[in-house]
């Protein structure tokens, strides 16, 4: 596996795979790696000649009370995992090679962001939006691999890939869960054993409401006033439980269009992030 810190070698190894006829999968994710992101690298496989991941804690996708200073970092243990799976090479922005010192041009992709985690965390998405099309121009790969887990983030890649005609094929990957269907996260390492217990309710309310919802339609605003009661009274503190258009991510309060389900809520000082398809 080859490391690389600079974005012109990038550039380089990517016009090598493109004269020898490669096709090139691209991953990118923010380190702490676990199994939820080597499904990723495992369908960039299938689906490419040549992968390549990027690990970068982007700091523009943080608010200023949010977790950048003690997000989890394991790159020796994320060098070990990616080379086990076969990955190409792995881009690590050396510092200072990601953003110019005065760069002031963002990508902002509306609508999809106004719903969601969106009111939640301001700023948020124009900092994933940026620095995901900064690596698909970069790497300019034939297909980039997202996780479902981040449903919402998977439709604004989407739709910024398809509004500004970035030719990879984006595609979406299942959640990886644990055993008792907490999906896997990087900030899961956070949780404490008695948070992490609890955690698991926030899957079992959203498959729950799921199966309420299937059976009675009607009742949409009902079953998820029920889910939001039941993890408040265990001790989250709700950001949403809601019912949304799966890729609008707009409320819906009917299954007229395909819909998903949705929760943000947080634990201690950890916020954790699910969905389920209805
Ligand atoms: P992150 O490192 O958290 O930014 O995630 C990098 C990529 O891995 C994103 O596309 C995530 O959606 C994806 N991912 C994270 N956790 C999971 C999971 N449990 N199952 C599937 N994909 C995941």
């Amino acid at each position: 596996m080859r490391i690389i810190g600079q974005h012109a070698d990038l550039r380089a190894a990517r016009r090598d795979w493109h004269e020898e006829g490669r096709s090139v999968g691209l991953v990118p994710t923010m380190g702490a790696l676990h199994e939820g992101h080597l499904a990723l690298v495992r369908r960039a496989r299938a689906a490419c000649g040549r992968v390549a991941v990027s690990l970068f804690v982007n700091p523009t996708q943080f608010g200023p009370n949010e977790d950048l200073a003690r997000y989890p970092r394991s790159p020796e243990e994320d060098m070990r995992l990616l080379g086990a799976e076969g990955v190409d090479l792995l881009y690590m922005p050396a510092d200072g090679d990601m953003y110019e010192k005065d760069a002031s041009t963002t990508v902002h992709v509306g609508g999809i962001t106004d719903h969601l985690c969106g009111p939640f965390r301001p700023g948020h998405f124009d900092g994933v939006a940026t620095v995901v099309a900064k690596l698909l121009l970069r790497v300019m790969p034939d297909a980039a691999c997202f996780g479902e887990k981040d449903w919402q983030q998977l439709q604004v890649i989407r739709r910024l890939a398809r509004d500004l005609d970035i030719p990879a094929r984006i595609i979406g990957v299942p959640v990886v869960r644990e055993a008792d269907g907490l999906a896997l996260s990087s900030r899961n390492r956070y949780l404490p054993q008695e948070e992490r217990a609890k955690a698991v309710l926030i899957s079992q309310n959203l498959k729950h409401a799921a199966e309420s919802i299937r059976a009675a339609p009607g009742n949409i605003g009902r079953v998820l006033a029920g889910g939001r009661e039941n993890l408040e009274k265990a001790g989250f503190r709700v950001d949403y439980f809601e019912c949304a258009d799966a890729e609008s991510c707009a409320p819906a309060r009917d299954l007229a269009r395909p819909a998903r389900l949705f929760a943000a809520a947080r634990l201690g000082s950890t916020r954790l992030i699910d969905n389920w398809p209805v």
